[in-house]
């Protein structure tokens, strides 16, 4: 199946905007006739029922400048200091332009960790999940504050396909200062073009992409390539257009020179299949036979369907899913842990909270986290 190369057949988009295209290079202060710009684009997107993510680079731009730290690659302690005080200006310059159009925005500092640690990832994935459900625009960036360079992203290209991945975004747009992946270095060769489609990050690709680095922007085409395999991997699709003209999401509507990276599966596919394939379960639940017909019908199983729980496992593990006779029905990413399944087990979801002293989920596995074989 090929995927459409179009901003509107995406439900939930996340848009990376580099620093080069919101800070003003001098003054270290936010293009707001841009960023005004931008915020109406976003908004022609919500107003159709998208769900849009914001990742946002610029924090250590405009913090150094306002700090008045000098030119050049600072200490660890000083892009901190510098992120500290730009990403407030920053958030606060989103929040008034997105206001104009009564959207929300809501600030998310990650680290490398919320990311990798599973039990944190289902928290950030959670949270991120509750701002979408009710309205807001997430606006993420790299919490530079507390991350070390061992423990970083370090780009925000790469924590943007994480993001990506993390939500089940059907499109990432990298909106950079350059419009796309080209055949060689452009300002080596003026022969070289931009290459509309890529399916595949072949070592051929790989090749094309040279070094770019700037003294704000740490990404460059490799950065960008990595985010692609992973957005490949995880059926999102990506591009890659020139955002430094006013509205770039419009641009890229009617048309603008990009780079899309196009995916075979689609994001719940590529989900549905690492929870198959890939993780190896910690447990099993068993079932009764209303909660096997259930399954059968593609509804999400309660705890009340529960009649044995198998293993010691933690929230967000993967198990197993077993009918009274032992066969195998299927694997699901668990809602709680071994210890409180077996205390809500048989019981109906709203006596979860006397039972566990917290309100949970419903379920106890969502069928979006849930594979029937
Ligand atoms: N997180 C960094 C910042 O906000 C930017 C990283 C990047 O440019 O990719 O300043």
């Amino acid at each position: 199946m090929t995927q459409s190369k179009e901003l509107i057949t995406g439900k939930r988009v996340v848009i990376k905007i580099g620093s080069s295209l919101l800070v003003d290079q001098e003054h270290g202060t936010v293009h707001r006739k841009w960023l005004q710009a931008l915020a109406q684009d976003v908004a022609v997107l919500s107003g159709r029922g998208q769900e849009v993510i914001i990742v946002s680079s610029g924090a250590i731009a405009v913090g150094r400048r306002h700090l008045k730290l000098p030119a050049g690659v600072l200490k660890l302690d000083e892009s901190q200091a510098a992120a500290a005080t730009g990403m407030v200006r920053l958030a606060h310059a989103y929040q008034e332009v997105m206001a104009e159009h009564d959207l929300t925005v809501a600030q998310v500092l990650l680290t490398l960790d919320d990311s990798e640690d599973r039990r944190r990832y289902i928290n950030a994935r959670n949270t991120l999940g509750a701002l979408i459900r009710l309205g807001a625009v997430p606006l993420i960036n790299e919490n530079d504050t507390v991350a070390t360079d061992e423990i970083r992203f370090g780009d925000n290209d790469r924590l943007a396909a994480r993001v990506a991945a993390m939500i089940s975004a059907d499109i990432l747009v990298l909106l950079s200062d350059i419009d796309g992946l080209y055949t060689a270095d452009p300002r080596q060769n003026p022969d070289a073009d931009v290459i509309s489609e890529v399916t595949e990050i072949t070592p051929e690709i790989e090749a094309m992409a040279g070094e770019a680095l700037t003294e704000d922007s740490r990404g460059g085409m490799i950065t960008k390539l990595a985010a692609a395999k992973a957005c490949l991997a995880n059926g999102c699709r990506m591009v890659i257009t020139d955002g430094t003209e006013m509205h770039p999401l419009k641009r890229l509507e009617d048309g603008a020179k990009a780079t899309w990276f196009l995916p075979s599966a689609t994001p719940k596919g590529a989900r549905k299949r690492w929870i198959a394939g890939v993780l190896s379960p910690q447990g099993a639940l068993l079932l009764d036979e209303g909660a096997v017909r259930a399954l059968a019908s593609g509804k999400s199983l309660l705890p009340a369907g529960v009649v044995g729980v198998e293993g010691e496992f933690q929230r967000g593990d993967a198990v197993v899913l077993k009918a009274a006779d032992g066969r195998e029905l299927g694997r699901g990413l668990v809602a709680y842990s071994a210890k409180d399944a077996r205390m809500i087990m048989g019981y109906k979801t709203s006596e979860i909270e006397t039972l566990l002293g917290y309100r949970g989920r419903d379920e106890m596995i969502h069928r979006d986290d849930l594979v029937v074989s």
